[in-house]
């Protein structure tokens, strides 16, 4: 199974100003290729000369220059030749995809490739081979960069902002790649794990979950555990400023001027107020999906360090009869279809089991005997006593629900489930950006 890992790098500005020029670099060779490509797109339509139509569409075609480029610009040469290869490679790429597209070999159109602006998007740094180009002693990431005109090699050690998680070990990491987004640079290892298969895993602490409007989700655990688990209030915070910076970049007047290229064409350059704007929307945006993945990654975690299995009931809050502005304050609906992903994934990854349970009546039963509300509870009733005479007890709603969603996952995981779960110990989990505290409710 192949996933990827990102850790932030601490760089200074010194280091910044080399991964850049080597960026830019790799842009320039993107660039420089791509036109030459479309001068040989054109003498393929002319000729139908097959040595062109090969170096224009073989997997290694534009690759296969780069030798001779590197002798007439000796700039490429200060790059690591397997960064620039993958630059060539991904070209290439991206013109088989196009002529794919265009024999209906895909399912979607793809464009020609444009050239890279290097301004807009920094070009990453691909290092393809496991460890070669590269290497990570403790938090010093070491790249080698390309060779000066005495042909001595050079290299560049940073450092990486946090280690490597546990689970990922040296012979795991297959590639590594350096990107930049916004103004923070970061290294992204593709990681392959061979997880055991086959091996039927005793559960004997589970955990069953309700996603609700109310909190994120409440959960009872076979340990007799109820934890509140709270909405992430940050998301709140964040979705105002976006919606401020939103309302001041399209309010502002965006007195765009009309640019002609040398070559003619023409584009629009908005003006720099809104450049500034979008730049700082953009910030709030990265932000707030960093935020988000980090909220969700350190619940699931949480949740299967203390739990064998973890089950979710199926059901998704879509907000049926509540106001938009209601629904956009929950932010639920698609936080709770992302955290079953992630609960899936750290399942998969620290060889435990991921369950989704029905969730069909499982408010308007009572746990304790089996008493079903005909009319179904309310979502304002948090609290309700059940009507059957002979048992009326007292149940919190999600509490209910999850002691149901327990005895469910238990029985579709082959556990014993006959009896009643009981919560002996309650509390709350809150995310405070950093981690969760928790406390007793
Ligand atoms: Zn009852």
């Amino acid at each position: 199974m192949r996933s990827a890992v990102k850790i932030a790098l601490c760089v200074s500005e010194q280091q910044a100003s080399i991964l850049d020029s080597q960026s830019r670099i790799a842009n320039w060779l993107y660039n420089h290729l791509l036109e030459t490509a479309n001068g040989l797109r054109q003498q393929y339509r002319l000729t139908q000369d097959k040595g062109v139509g090969k170096t224009l569409s073989s997997e290694r075609g534009l690759r296969d220059l780069i030798p001779d480029l590197k002798a007439q610009h000796p700039f490429l040469k200060t790059v690591y030749s397997s960064v620039l290869k993958n630059a060539a490679l991904s070209l290439s790429k991206a013109i088989r995809d196009y002529q794919d597209s265009k024999h209906g070999r895909r399912a979607k159109a793809i464009n020609w490739p444009k050239f890279h602006a290097w301004k807009r998007k920094w070009f990453s740094l691909q290092y393809d081979e496991p460890w070669k180009g590269y290497d990570l002693q403790g938090r010093t990431l070491t790249l080698t960069l390309g060779k000066n005109a005495e042909g001595k090699q050079f290299t560049l050690s940073v450092e990486l902002a946090e280690a490597l998680p546990h689970w990922v070990k040296r012979e795991h990491i297959r590639q590594c790649r350096i990107v930049k987004e916004g103004h923070l640079y970061a290294v992204v290892f593709i990681v392959e794990r061979h997880l055991p298969t086959g091996k039927q895993l005793f559960a004997s602490k589970v955990v069953a979950l309700d996603p609700n409007h109310k909190n994120f989700a409440y959960a009872v655990g076979s340990d007799g555990k109820a934890t509140e688990i709270h909405n992430p209030y940050f998301l709140k915070s964040f979705d105002k400023r976006i919606d401020a910076l939103k309302s001041k970049r399209d309010h502002c007047q965006k007195k765009s001027r009309c640019i002609t290229r040398e070559d003619g064409s023409q584009f629009w350059l908005p003006s720099r107020r809104w450049l500034m704007l979008n730049a700082r929307l953009q910030n709030v945006l990265r932000k707030r999906r960093e935020q988000t993945k980090q909220f969700l990654y350190t619940i699931a975690n949480h949740l299967y360090a203390e739990y064998d299995a973890v089950g979710v009931g199926d059901y998704v809050p879509h907000g049926g009869g509540i106001t938009k502005a209601m629904r956009r304050s929950m932010n639920n609906q698609s936080l709770n279809g992302r955290f079953k992903d992630v609960l899936a994934w750290v399942a998969l990854r620290s060889g435990k089991q991921y369950h989704e349970w029905k969730e069909g009546g499982s408010t308007r039963t009572c746990h304790d005997c089996g008493w079903v509300v005909p009319e179904g509870i309310p979502v304002e009733v948090r609290e309700w006593d059940c009507p059957n005479p002979a048992c009326s007890r007292h149940h919190l709603r999600d509490e209910n629900a999850a002691r149901n969603g327990l005895t469910r996952t238990l029985k579709a995981l082959a556990l014993p489930c006959s009896g009643r779960r009981e919560v002996s110990f309650r509390r709350v989990w809150r995310f405070n950006g950093l981690g969760i505290r928790s406390g007793v409710r």
